[in-house]
């Protein structure tokens, strides 16, 4: 008898429990899809932690079934165990952080972006930062760093214009190099780099800092006119002979951050013994990727230096350019948390270039495999990585 009493009141609570649930509080109904509350005698697996559920109660929601448990506020990342919550952008939310408008708050304008979203005017969140902006921002013309792709906010400002079309943040401006001078030392870092790997180079290519305009002129010169790939930060320079203009003294950032009173100095170069020229890169990029760009075009100058790699395909030579780029910033690893540090790398593993992305992620998986050496001998040998 009280057996039975009691599962009947146990049963009574899931009940109350599922009305409620079944209620759950979906902000304005118009927008939100519709979760459903269940009670299932035949087995599934949960949208959140992919183990099976059993008898008893699930949600089902973004065309899922969970387990309550495992449904996870996307603000707090606690489990929603409650009956109230909210769905945003295809995330659930407790309705208490939902209501938290900080959380929900556009980076660039500081307008509350469920507002925005409710009034129709689109909410986006940007890749890797995870910036949260209304979609206006995409085109009414919000800076976007040029090294980072971080958006400005308003609020906060603070991005120093380059006058040649770019911007920067502060915090890639803080390590920005900006002369030839200055890039000097990181260029003998990256020769040590390579001597450490036993790849030898002519350690007297001269490596320049050139204006955003002169690369782009340098690169479309050697694509007789053609430059409609991608924009260009670094150069590998085989020609006989010609002038580059190089940035002698770098911008100085008055108020108002406007970049003012570059000097460049013309200068003439003629091809080394080693077939290589110059290698030329664009000024103005954070001390880590102007170095993971050296260590990317010193790859050319080396390749080029050896005729037993000349004519490889543009997926094998610029995928272990690439490859070198990535593991010299694998070994800068910082000592702090250093999200750009991870940007820069995630930026080269997910490149949806063909020849860059493909090439590049072709190139790790040969050199996991193989190791460098062994990839390259057979690169020599044969044109191709190893598979
Ligand atoms: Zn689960
Ligand atoms: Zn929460
Ligand atoms: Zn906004
Ligand atoms: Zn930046
Ligand atoms: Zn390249």
């Amino acid at each position: 008898m009280q057996d039975s009493e009691r599962e009947h009141r146990e049963e009574s609570n899931i009940e109350s429990e599922y009305e409620q649930l079944a209620r759950g509080i979906f902000g304005n109904g118009n927008i939100y899809p519709p979760v459903q509350t269940h009670f299932t005698t035949e087995s599934r697996n949960c949208g959140g932690c992919n183990t099976e559920i059993h008898y008893g109660r699930y949600l089902t929601c973004f065309n899922a079934s969970w387990h309550p448990k495992c449904l996870i506020c996307r603000a707090c990342n606690q489990p929603i165990y409650d009956n109230e919550f909210s769905i945003f952008g295809n995330y659930p939310y407790h309705s208490s952080c939902y209501k938290d408008y900080n959380y929900l708050k556009c980076d660039v304008c500081e307008g509350n972006v469920i507002t925005n979203y409710a009034g129709h005017v689109g909410y986006m969140t940007r890749p890797f930062f995870m910036q949260k902006i209304c979609t206006s921002h995409i085109h009414d013309g919000t800076p976007i760093c040029f090294s980072c792709e971080r958006m400005e906010s308003r609020e906060r400002g603070g991005y120093s214009d380059l006058y040649d079309g770019r911007k920067l943040c502060l915090e890639c401006k803080d390590s920005a190099i900006m002369d030839t001078k200055e890039c000097q030392s990181l260029y003998i870092e990256i020769q040590k780099f390579y001597e450490n790997l036993h790849m030898n180079l002519d350690l007297k290519i001269p490596l320049l800092l050139v204006e955003r305009q002169e690369l782009i002129k340098v690169v479309e010169r050697i694509n007789n006119g053609n430059n409609d790939i991608f924009e260009p930060r670094g150069i590998c320079l085989f020609s006989e002979k010609v002038t580059i203009n190089t940035i002698t003294r770098g911008p100085e950032f008055e108020t108002g951050n406007r970049a003012s009173s570059i000097r460049t100095k013309p200068r003439k170069l003629t091809r080394r013994p080693c077939g290589v020229t110059a290698i030329l890169i664009v000024f103005g990029l954070p001390r880590l990727l102007t170095g993971s760009i050296i260590a990317h075009e010193m790859m050319h100058a080396w390749l080029h230096s050896d005729e037993g790699y000349h004519g490889l395909s543009d997926e094998v030579e610029e995928g272990i350019c690439q490859f070198m780029a990535h593991m010299w910033l694998e070994a800068k690893r910082p000592h702090y948390e250093s999200k750009l540090w991870v940007f820069f790398k995630f930026k080269i593993e997910q490149n949806t270039i063909p020849a860059y992305g493909d090439g590049f992620r072709a190139a790790r998986q040969a050199v996991y495999k193989y190791g460098l050496h062994q990839t390259l001998q057979h690169i020599r040998t044969t044109g191709n990585f190893p598979f």
